[in-house]
C-alpha cells in the first residue's frame, strides 16, 4: 500500500516499519532508537541479526544523539557529499540498541539526499534505521513497486518517491587511527573521495568474516542463474540455454541484450542495474550473462554487484 507523508510519521512513531525512497535504493525504515522498531526491521527482511543496519540523519543535532563524536577527518568528506549516498561509521551513542550494530561498537551514519526522505526524517523526534527494502540476500529495490512486491504484506506500506536516481547502495567508509577504509563500494566513487581528503583509501569490500555484510560474498543475487564475465565466453559456456545477455552498451549478437546503458554512462548503469537484474529475473531464462564493466568510479561499484550477485 502506497502511503502520505503523514501516515508514514505516524506509523513510525508507533514504532512501525514501513518503505522509504532514497536516492540508493528503496530502505525498510523504523524508528533507531527503539529496538522494537529495530527488531521488527531484521524480521521483514528476514535478515540475520549479526548484518547491522545504518542509521539516517537529516541534521547535526539528530547526529549528535547517535554518535558520541565526530572525528575531525570526517569533515571534508561530510561537507562535499552530505546529503548524498556517503555512509560512515562512528563510535555510537548509547541511545543507539545494540541490535542496530550487531553489537559492534560504531554505527554506520548517513545524511540521504532524497527530498521526501529528509522531509519525513525532519518532522520527526527520532533517526531512522533502514536498510535496503529487499528480503535478505536478494536484488535491492529501486522503486516503490518493487518493495510492494516483495515484503507488501510484512509493513506498514511504503512511502512513493519514484524512481532512485543512484540506483546502488551508499559507499560506506571507515577511519580509524587517520587511516581511511573503504568498507562498501557505493554512489561515491572512491576517486573522488580520494580526490576531497587527498590521499589515496584502502579498499576492504569482501571478507568471510564481514565487518560489513555487504561484504558478504554472495548478496543482491537474482533467483536466475547469473554468470559474470566476457559475453562471447559465457555464450560457449552456456550453449544451447536460453541466455540473456546484461551488457553495458549495446552488444551486437545472436542473443537476447538487455544493455544497461546504451550510451556508455556509468551512471545511467548505475541506476538500471537493479531494475534490469530484477526485469530480466522475472522473463523466464536460464542464465544471464553479465558483461565487466570499465573498473573506473561508479563501474566499480557495480561489478562489485554482479560479482557478489553472480554463481561461482
Ligand atoms: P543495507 O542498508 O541493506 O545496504 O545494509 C547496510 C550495510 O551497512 C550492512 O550490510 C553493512 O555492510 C554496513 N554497516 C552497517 N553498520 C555497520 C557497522 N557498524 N560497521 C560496519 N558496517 C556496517
Ligand atoms: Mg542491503
Amino acid at each position: 500500500m502506497l502511503i502520505t507523508q503523514f501516515q508514514a510519521h505516524h506509523l513510525l512513531t508507533r514504532n512501525e516499519v514501513i518503505g522509504v525512497p532514497t536516492e540508493t535504493v528503496y530502505g525498510l525504515a523504523g524508528n533507531a532508537f527503539s529496538e522494537t522498531a529495530v527488531a521488527k526491521i531484521f524480521e521483514a527482511k528476514n535478515r540475520p541479526t549479526f548484518d547491522p543496519l545504518i542509521v539516517h540523519v537529516a541534521s547535526h543535532e539528530m547526529l549528535s544523539e547517535v554518535v558520541s563524536h565526530v572525528p575531525e577527518e570526517y569533515l571534508e568528506l561530510m561537507q562535499h557529499f552530505w546529503p548524498g549516498p556517503l555512509t560512515l561509521l562512528f563510535q555510537k551513542s548509547t541511545e543507539i540498541p545494540d541490535l542496530v550494530t550487531s553489537g559492534l561498537p560504531k554505527v554506520a551514519v548517513r545524511w540521504p539526499a532524497h527530498p521526501e526522505f529528509q522531509a519525513l526524517l525532519q518532522s520527526l523526534p527520532f533517526p531512522l534505521a533502514a536498510p535496503s527494502a529487499n528480503p535478505f540476500g536478494y536484488i535491492s529495490p529501486t522503486s516503490a513497486q518493487h518493495v510492494m512486491d516483495q515484503l507488501g504484506d510484512k509493513i506498514g506500506g511504503v512511502l512513493e518517491g519514484g524512481e532512485c536516481e543512484v540506483g546502488v547502495e551508499s559507499t560506506i567508509v571507515d577511519v580509524e587511527n587517520g587511516e581511511f577504509k573503504v568498507l562498501r563500494l557505493g554512489g561515491i566513487a572512491v576517486e573522488d573521495i580520494e580526490r576531497v581528503i587527498g590521499k589515496k583509501v584502502a579498499v576492504q569490500t569482501s571478507s568471510s568474516q564481514p565487518a560489513a555484510p555487504g561484504m558478504l560474498d554472495q548478496h543482491y543475487a537474482p533467483k536466475t542463474k547469473l554468470w559474470w564475465g566476457d559475453i562471447q565466453e559465457g555464450l560457449k559456456l552456456f550453449e544451447g540455454k536460453k541466455i540473456a545477455v546484461l551488457s553495458f552498451m549495446a552488444s551486437e549478437g545472436d542473443y537476447f541484450n538487455q544493455p544497461l546503458s546504451a550510451r556508455g554512462s556509468l551512471t545511467e548503469a548505475a541506476a538500471h542495474l537493479f531494475k534490469y537484474m530484477r526485469q530480466l529475473d522475472g522473463q523466464g531464462w536460464e542464465v544471464i550473462i553479465a558483461e565487466p564493466l570499465p573498473n573506473i568510479g561508479l563501474g566499480r561499484a557495480i561489478n562489485d554487484r554482479l560479482l557478489r550477485a553472480s554463481i561461482k
